[in-house]
């Protein structure tokens, strides 16, 4: 008796057996397969077989239907979804279902149907030319078909005046039928011709030095960090190494992080190629993602450009991995599956043997000290594209300044003269809404959500408190529940408190805000970057939205009112993203040919950080960052993984991880483990949190342990009790 072992849809971590009824081939690994479970059914893939199950035989259920004859994932890319789901510590079956889009996992065909013709059927063929006489139109159907022995589409006949009647009256005489068209050579869609549909623009030394060095490495697997400041042209070094690898037939998965997949990104690419190209996001029908999935699969398209989720689609001649803004923090998923693309990009890129190119302005400290090691290969592009040249920064010393609505009066002269030469000022704050604390001037009081150990947002548009955490928003009091005083207060500023305040400073001047609010609607975010690519005078506020990777030509000069709040964050990574931050909403400035300017504000303008990242440059603040992490033995000197669980009542999540903690400290595994202690915010939408923090320097001894923590913990009747999970790698460890 054969014996499947089946990755199903399921959040345990654990394999099910089905019985394979006799006769029929063993189908490989990666095949999908239909199988009753409890009153349901459900489609799983095929991790193996055998001929022994710890389930009784009695109790073996049979598959009910083999779905494929091939795997729906390639070997390279099955290999990779083993490691990840492993790695990650995530259950294979729900990894894998992540990976698929969810047409495939609901069992549809895994290629798409060809193209359906009508065609003369043998005896069509052999009849005589004027047989048809007496039926005019059936003459005239039969007439165009024996001129197509490929046969003719449905709505191409219908465009050629043939009547669906006439052809079915064919078909009753058996002289026509409906057929599959006949199969393309595979990658046949590729269009024919000339592969560039634009000329590339000429390189500038170190673009060229860049192209010429990936091109001499060869196709075999290498990564490398293209780091190069904002505005030096990286896209350009992508665009020219794709070009030989598309011309040589193969395929190139482009990763972009969550806002930088825009429009315009996507035009840009397909204004250099003429070959096809699949974009992935969140946005698609389940039908179109499909389609998108099949087409890369089948080899039909020569570039797949999409966000994280993107990593996992199957290509039939991969060539080539390109991560753009690798540090980005959306390439890692916070919830549920937590793995990060970009480094399963790097696995994917070694099982299929290829290059891959990581790259940013601002590279994570992982990826420098992969350079650093020598196992990653860097790539420096140190000057502005053309005639741009890169901005000038400077500390603008708020202590003891008055400030109006956050900002000081010299940052505000500057913008009035900016403003007056009809240049764009683009205003950064890190806070959607309008401030984050209502404040009772009386009596101190401050609002705060009933569910979490947070503060609300108070919003202007509509008026409501906003608990960014938990979602929860109600009207804020009139007066204050503590003191019964009508002064309350909005204090601090976020984005909606900016555009108010700039239309009274700058009356006239046109101010376009940017962040999740104001950008909720469908298409408001391009219509937005268009109103601000039309030029002319104009104030940009904005949160992360607006700080990276766009292309303003028009904004000289850059404002960040508030440069201190990372600066003493408990988040280790705090003042590496502080760094990266202010590295990419700095690149917004001058990328034309007028000089760009930045005002940092800061309490702190001697703070070493900043002093470092103004002076030297984000290279040598990062080797200083990365210096302190290896005294620390912090990532990347030390491995992490999170422990977080949370329920209504406080004790069980504590009990839960105590047990944990208690495990890892008796068992000698040569793993710290720091806590349980209560998360930072220890308690979210009316849940308590607690984490605990494992640790080792030797990252084999760290999934050691939790190839055995994981599944003992999941057994444990505490587990049920509790929401938990764990995060490997954890990039936030709120
Ligand atoms: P980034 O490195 O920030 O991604 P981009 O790739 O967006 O930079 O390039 C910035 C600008 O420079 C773009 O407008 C691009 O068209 C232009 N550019 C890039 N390379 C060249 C080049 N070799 N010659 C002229 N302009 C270039
Ligand atoms: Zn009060
Ligand atoms: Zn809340």
């Amino acid at each position: 008796m054969t014996i499947l072992h089946l990755a199903l849809p399921s959040p345990l971590r654990q394999l099910f057996d089905y019985r394979l009824p006799p006769g029929l081939p063993v189908p490989a690994a990666g095949v999908r397969v239909r199988v009753p479970f409890g009153r349901q059914q459900l489609i799983g893939l095929v991790t193996g077989h055998g001929e022994h199950s710890d389930v009784p035989a009695g109790k073996l259920k049979p598959v009910i239907e083999v779905l494929d004859a091939e795997p729906a994932l390639p070997p390279a890319l099955w290999r990779l979804a083993l490691w990840t789901a492993r790695y990650y510590q995530h259950p294979l079956g729900d990894a894998l279902s992540q990976m698929l889009p969810v047409l495939v996992r609901q069992g549809e065909p895994l290629l798409s149907r060809p193209p359906q013709v009508w065609r003369l059927t043998p005896r069509g063929l052999a009849l005589a030319p004027d047989a048809l006489q007496r039926a005019r139109r059936q003459q005239q159907a039969w007439q165009l078909l024996s001129e197509h022995p490929q046969g003719l589409g449905e709505t191409a006949l219908k465009a050629l005046g043939v009547s669906r009647d006439s052809l079915q009256a064919l078909a009753a005489k058996e002289l026509v039928l409906l057929a599959d068209a006949h199969a393309q050579e595979p990658g046949a869609a590729v269009a024919p011709g000339p592969l560039l549909a634009e000329t590339p623009l000429t390189a500038s030394g170190e673009q060229a030095a860049a192209i010429a060095a990936l091109a001499e490495a060869g196709d075999g697997f290498r990564v490398w960090l293209l780091q190069g400041i904002t505005g030096s042209g990286k896209t350009e070094v992508y665009l020219q190494a794709m070009e030989r690898v598309l011309a040589a037939g193969l395929q190139v998965l482009v990763l972009v992080p969550e806002i930088g997949l825009t429009p315009q990104t996507v035009a840009r690419f397909q204004a250099r190629f003429r070959c096809p190209l699949a974009v992935l996001h969140s946005g698609l029908s389940d039908r179109e993602r499909l389609q998108a999935w099949r087409a890369a699969r089948a080899g039909e398209v020569g570039i797949v450009i999409g966000t994280r989720s993107a990593v996992f689609t199957p290509l039939a001649r991969p060539g080539l991995i390109i991560v753009d803004e690798e540090h980005d923090l959306s390439f890692k998923q916070q919830e549920g599956f937590r793995y990060h693309g970009r480094d399963v990009a790097v696995r994917r890129a070694q099982l299929e043997d290829i290059p891959i190119v990581l790259g940013t302005a601002t590279p994570a400290l992982e990826t420098l000290a992969n350079v650093q090691a020598g196992r990653y290969r860097r790539l420096a592009l140190t000057q502005r594209a053309g005639s741009a040249k890169p901005p000038t920064v400077q500390c603008v010393d708020i202590r003891g300044q008055t400030l109006v609505d956050g900002l000081s009066a010299p940052v505000r002269a500057r913008m009035a003269e900016t403003l007056a030469r009809g240049e764009q000022v683009l205003v950064f704050v890190n806070r959607r809404g309008y401030a984050p604390v209502l404040l009772c001037h009386d009596c101190g009081w401050q609002a705060d959500c009933p569910r979490c150990d947070a503060r609300p947002t108070l919003h202007r548009d509509p008026v409501r408190l906003h608990c960014h955490h938990c979602g929860a928003e109600r009207p804020p009091p009139r007066s204050c529940p503590q003191c019964a005083s009508t002064d309350l207060r909005p204090v601090g500023v976020g984005t909606e408190r900016l555009e108010d305040a700039f239309v009274d400073l700058f009356p006239g001047v046109p101010v376009y805000r940017v962040d999740r609010d104001s950008t909720r609607r469908k298409g408001s975010l391009q219509a937005l970057i268009g109103q601000i690519h039309a030029g002319g005078a104009a104030l940009l506020v904005g949160t992360q939205m607006l700080a990276k990777g766009h292309h303003f030509p028009d904004v000289t000069l850059v404002v960040i009112p508030d440069s201190d709040s990372g600066l003493f964050s408990a988040d280790f990574r705090a003042p590496e993203r502080l760094a990266q931050l202010l590295v990419q909403v700095a690149g917004r400035a001058g990328r034309a040919e007028r000089a760009g300017q930045v005002l940092l504000q800061t309490h702190q303008p001697d703070h070493p950080l900043l002093e470092t990242l103004l002076n030297r440059g984000y290279l040598a603040c990062a080797r200083d960052l990365l210096q302190e992490r290896r005294l620390l033995g912090l990532p990347p000197a030390g491995h992490l993984a999170l422990l977080r669980a949370e329920a209504t009542r406080p004790e069980l999540p504590l009990a839960f991880l105590q047990q944990a903690a208690m495990t890892i400290v008796q068992g000698g595994y040569g793993v710290q483990a720091w806590g349980p202690v209560p998360a930072p915010l220890a308690r979210k939408a009316g849940k308590s949190r607690v984490h605990l923090l494992l640790k080792s320097e030797d990252r084999r001894v760290l999934h050691a342990l939790l190839d055995v923590l994981v599944p003992w913990l999941e057994q444990l009747p505490e587990a049920r009790q509790v929401r938990w999970s764990v995060d490997v790698d954890p990039q936030e460890l709120g």
